[in-house]
């Protein structure tokens, strides 16, 4: 194999809003979590909410975790680019590190509900790629549910409920999938990104190459 030529040309890019929503349990969080560990230029929004912590969660990483006078706080402060109550507790997403990353052309991902989704396209439409995951069947939601034995029986009674509602805002993504395979979602989601960097409007630099290819 030859090497590659030393002086790679890059494109300078505008980083765009990856978000996955799915209801409790379908194994969007796996999904993140691989596309992270796979891709340098992905930076996670990690979100506050007023909800205790799961065991093994660690603040700052999973979430920020706060109380609800300072979640109050910062939605005055208007620090949140997005906020919900899901189930009993409120999530938003803070503004200040999405900027920061995007402005340094890194693409951030989302972990947010229906709610959140809608209000970021009401503010960020062209940089926001929406991506819906459904569980393959009931059954399966609720063994992925129970299995991850983090919760009490009757939080995953109200989950399921709720996944219902949920799920009936697919039709307001962009793309939909089943994961039925956990990998093959992985690799179906890489693709989704992989094709949405390389539309023309995100490829901000691509007219100064292009001249300087063309000598001008
Ligand atoms: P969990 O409590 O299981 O971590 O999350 C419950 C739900 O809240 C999930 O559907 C998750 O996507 C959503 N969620 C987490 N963070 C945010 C956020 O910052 N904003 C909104 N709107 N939803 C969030």
């Amino acid at each position: 194999m030859s090497n590659p030529p030393a002086n790679l040309p890059t494109v300078q890019r505008r980083g765009l809003m990856l978000v996955l929503s799915s209801p409790s349990g379908a194994g969007k969080s796996t999904i993140a979590r691989a596309l992270l560990e796979r891709d340098p230029d992905i930076a996670m929004s990690v979100s506050a909410t007023t909800r205790p912590p799961r065991p093994g969660e660690v603040d700052g990483k999973d979430y920020h975790f706060v109380s609800v006078e300072k979640f109050q706080q910062m939605v005055a402060a208007g620090q949140f680019l997005e906020h919900a109550k899901v189930f009993d507790n409120y999530y938003g997403t803070p503004k200040q590190p999405v900027e920061d990353a995007l402005a340094s052309g890194r693409d951030v991902l989302f972990d947010i509900d229906w709610q959140g989704t809608q209000q970021l396209g009401d503010n960020a439409r062209d940089d926001l790629v929406t991506v819906f995951i459904l569980p393959p069947s009931v059954e399966e939601l609720e063994r992925r549910l129970r299995g991850r034995a983090q919760d009490s029986d009757e939080v995953v009674q109200k989950r399921m409920a709720k996944a219902g509602d949920e799920m009936s805002h697919w039709f307001e993504y962009q793309y939909v999938l089943l994961n039925t395979e956990v990998d093959r979602s992985i690799a179906r989601v890489q693709a989704i990104l992989d094709a949405e960097r390389l539309r023309r409007r995100r490829q901000v630099g691509m007219a100064d190459f292009v001249n300087g290819l063309r000598g001008q």
